[in-house]
């Protein structure tokens, strides 16, 4: 939305400083909270000193203990405050009672800056709060940094399915909102000492306004599967393993080694693996502390999506494959030979 003039830009700049503070959603569920809450506490919490402002966690669950526990860990991993609503409403989620809450609390303590994660959860909860407030949201971010020029949020999104890296500001609206993909920003260290404040926010919604119930939980067991972003080990298979049986030494040295297995994209075109195992820009960002990649070149598009993990390993029969520019340690070789005798010598250790 274009920025008004005079009388109306200022009016709009008084409005807009109605808006303090740094909030994080906790996505609990089932007695778990995502670690991507734990991700966006750490990156809040740059985004809050930036600010000079507060860092708030908010949480929102069933009144069983459980939930409140939580808050303790929010403050541990940087919050300064936490924002509590516990309800038999708020059990399992559900979008009408999470969004109505959300929502509430919002115009109650109007924050500037609301993130959350980009899970299923957070997706469907921040696209119906965002749309209630009228305000605007930046999904499935991989990078927040603070914009000094409009002192607020600038949001980087990959856009054009993956070509192009796209920086948004809410210009006119608070709060600015965001979704981040899980694994982008680094997990906080916490800190058992920090001390913060909670405060408890009454709910008034009934069950009976809400059209949905939950009758059985069925656990995804596929969704365990490829549990890629938040994997210790990574063994990756690009097109230089040339056929879908040879992709078999990746999933034989991911088996010896407790590992994920995942790929570069043309090894999901060609339908070797399931496309949830895609590393990189269009796919999944991951953070293992060992990548190991086989017949991958490394363009950029894989890279992004795994140039954040703790040791890389390339196997790479072309000594100038521009995956050695960025791999901790490089095998020159050809993976079908490398792959097998990596394999035998994990087993035998
Ligand atoms: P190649 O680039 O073909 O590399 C194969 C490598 O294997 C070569 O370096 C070769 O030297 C080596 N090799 C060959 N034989 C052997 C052997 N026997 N032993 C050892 N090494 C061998 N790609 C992704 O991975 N993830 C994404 O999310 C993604 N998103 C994209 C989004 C867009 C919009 C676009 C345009 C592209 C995207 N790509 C993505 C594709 C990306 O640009 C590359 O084409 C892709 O990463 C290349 O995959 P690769 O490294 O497996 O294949």
């Amino acid at each position: 939305t274009p920025r008004p003039a005079g009388r109306r830009a200022q009016k709009l700049d008084e409005r807009l400083a109605g808006y303090k503070g740094v909030w994080v959603f906790v996505e609990y569920e089932r007695g778990q909270v995502h670690p991507v809450s734990w991700e966006l506490l750490g990156e809040g919490r740059k985004l809050a000193d930036a600010l000079k402002v507060e860092l708030a966690a908010v949480l929102l669950g069933p009144p069983d203990g459980a939930v409140r526990g939580f808050c303790d860990q929010a403050i541990h991993y940087g919050a300064d405050l936490c924002y509590l609503a516990c309800h038999p409403v708020l059990k399992d989620y559900r979008n009408a009672p999470y969004s109505a809450v959300l929502t509430e609390l919002v115009n109650r303590y109007c924050p500037e800056i609301l993130l959350l994660g980009a899970t299923t959860l957070g997706r469907d909860l921040a696209g119906s709060v965002a749309t209630t407030l009228k305000t605007g949201l930046t999904a499935d971010c991989t990078g927040l940094a603070i914009d000094p020029e409009n002192r607020g949020l600038a949001a980087t999104r990959p856009t054009f399915g993956g070509s192009l890296l796209c920086t948004i500001v809410t210009l006119n609206y608070r709060p600015q909102m965001a979704t981040i993909r899980p694994r982008v920003m680094a997990m906080p260290s916490a800190d058992a000492g920090r001390t913060g404040r909670v405060i408890e926010h009454p709910v008034t919604f009934l069950e009976e306004s809400i059209i949905t119930k939950v009758l059985e939980f069925i656990p995804d067991d596929r969704a365990a599967e490829a549990n890629l972003p938040f994997a210790d080990i990574i063994v990756s298979g690009g097109r230089g393993m040339k056929r879908q049986e040879n992709f078999r030494l990746i999933q034989d040295l991911a088996r010896v080694l407790g590992a994920e297995v995942g790929a570069s994209r043309p090894v999901i075109q060609a339908g070797w693996v399931g496309a949830d195992r895609q590393v990189g820009q269009s796919g999944k960002t991951v953070r293992p502390r060992l990548y190991i990649a086989a017949g991958i070149s490394g363009a950029v598009q894989h890279r992004v999506g795994m140039d954040k993990s703790d040791v890389i390993i390339a196997i790479n029969e072309d000594a100038n494959a521009p995956i050695f520019d960025f791999a901790h340690y490089g095998i020159v070789g050809n993976a079908m030979t490398i792959l097998p005798a990596l394999t035998q010598a994990f087993t035998e250790h």
